[in-house]
C-alpha cells in the first residue's frame, strides 16, 4: 500500500524526537491536519471555533469544513499571533458555560475549540492561551504549520495545546513536496487521527469494513520518504537561516529598520523573516522599489475577517491585526548555498 509503509512511520518516529512529543501522525498536508485535529476534538456542525484574523487562509478553511464558524480574535503586535488579552476578553463579555461546555452567549453556539497560530515561526503567548482556554473548557490546536524548530521556553510549538499541526508544504522550512502531521500527548487523539485519516478502516482483515465517516488524509509513503531525508537536515537548516536573520538583523539596525527577532523566551525558525515599517506609506515604497530591483518581497496575508467568504463572521476590532497588516513585509529567507 502507497499510504502505510516504512518511511511513514520512520517520519512518525522521527517528528516524536524532534519535537518531544509522545505521537505524531503523518498526513496529507496542513490543512488535512487541522481538519482531523478538530474532527478529533469532536468540533460539528454549527459550532464556532475561534482563532486569528492575522493568519493564512488555511486555519480558517479548515474551520469551514467542520461546518463551524470562526470567530476572529485580535493578536499581540509583539508576537504578531492571538492575543490573551483579546482572548479573555472576548469570552468574558460572550461566553458562557453551560454542563461543563462553553457557548456564545448570543449566538447560542457551542465554542468547541480554539486555534492560534505561530505567525513565520514566532511563538505567540501560547501558555496564557492555554490556560484562558482551560478555565473555559476550550481544547486548544496549535496551528504550527510554520513553526517546526521553533521553541517557546524550550518546548516545540505545537507541544502545548491538546493537538498541533505542522505543514510540510513546498514553501515550508521541512518539505515533503506536501505533507503535514498532528502531534499530541494524547494516545486516545492519536489513535483516532490515525484512523479517521486512513478512511477508518478495520485493519487486520481482509474486508472493507470502515466504522465511522474517515478521510483519504494518510501522507503517501513516497512524501514520507522525502520528508525523512529533509528531517535528517534540520539542523543545518535551522543554523543557516538563523545566520542570515542575524545578517538582516545587522544591517537593518544600522539602517534604521525595524527586523522581527526572536526574543529572551524564545528560539525562532525564521521561516519566513520580516520587517516592521512605520507606516504603511514607507511600507508600499519598500514593496514597490525592492520588486521593481527583481528582489521578491511581499506584505502579509489580506485579514480573514474582510475576505468575502469570512467577512460576515464573528470579529473583535482588529486593531493590531489592521496595524500589522499595514506594516509588515516579508523578506527573502531561503537557505543559502554557501561554498
Ligand atoms: C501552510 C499553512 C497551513 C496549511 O498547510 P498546507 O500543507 O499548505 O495545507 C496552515 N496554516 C498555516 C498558518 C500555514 O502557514
Amino acid at each position: 500500500m502507497s499510504s502505510v509503509g516504512p518511511y511513514v512511520n520512520k517520519v512518525e518516529a522521527e517528528l516524536e524526537k524532534i519535537c518531544s512529543v509522545k505521537k505524531a501522525v503523518a498526513v496529507v498536508n496542513g490543512t488535512a491536519a487541522l481538519h482531523t485535529a478538530l474532527h478529533v476534538l469532536g468540533v460539528e456542525n454549527g459550532n464556532e471555533v475561534i482563532t486569528q484574523s492575522l493568519t493564512f487562509v488555511a486555519t480558517a478553511n479548515a474551520i469551514k469544513y467542520c461546518g463551524a464558524s470562526p470567530i476572529f480574535i485580535d493578536v499581540d503586535i509583539d508576537t504578531m499571533g492571538m492575543s490573551p488579552d483579546s482572548l479573555s476578553k472576548f469570552l468574558e463579555s460572550n461566553a458562557i458555560i453551560k454542563n461543563g461546555q462553553c457557548f456564545n452567549k448570543s449566538s447560542g453556539a457551542k465554542i468547541s475549540a480554539c486555534i492560534p497560530m505561530h505567525t513565520y515561526g514566532f511563538p505567540v503567548r501560547i501558555e496564557e492561551i492555554c490556560e484562558i482556554c482551560c478555565n473555559w473548557n476550550i481544547p486548544v490546536v496549535e496551528d504550527a504549520a510554520e513553526g517546526l524548530g521553533s521553541k517557546y521556553k524550550n518546548k516545540a510549538l505545537g507541544t502545548f495545546g491538546d493537538i498541533g499541526t505542522l505543514s510540510f508544504n513546498g514553501n515550508k522550512i521541512i518539505t515533503a513536496g506536501g505533507g503535514g502531521a498532528i502531534l499530541t500527548d494524547n494516545l486516545e487523539y492519536a489513535k483516532k487521527a490515525k484512523h479517521i485519516t486512513s478512511t477508518s478502516k478495520i485493519s487486520n482483515t481482509f474486508e472493507f469494513h470502515h466504522d465511522q465517516l474517515g478521510f483519504n488524509y494518510r501522507m503517501p509513503n513516497l512524501n514520507a520518504s522525502l520528508l525523512l531525508a529533509q528531517l535528517e537536515q534540520i539542523d543545518t537548516f535551522l543554523s543557516n537561516k538563523r545566520d542570515l536573520a542575524n545578517l538582516y538583523k545587522k544591517y537593518f539596525d544600522s539602517i534604521g529598520i525595524k527586523f522581527r527577532y526572536e526574543n529572551s523566551n524564545s528560539k525562532v525558525n525564521y521561516w519566513l523573516m520580516c520587517l516592521e515599517f512605520k507606516t504603511k506609506k514607507d511600507r508600499d515604497l519598500f514593496l514597490i522599489e525592492s520588486n521593481k530591483s527583481g528582489v521578491l518581497t511581499r506584505p502579509v496575508w489580506e485579514l480573514m475577517h474582510t475576505l468575502p467568504m469570512y467577512c460576515n463572521c464573528n470579529s473583535d476590532e482588529q486593531k493590531n491585526a489592521i496595524y500589522l497588516q499595514e506594516r509588515i513585509v516579508n523578506i527573502p529567507s531561503s537557505y543559502r548555498y554557501i561554498k
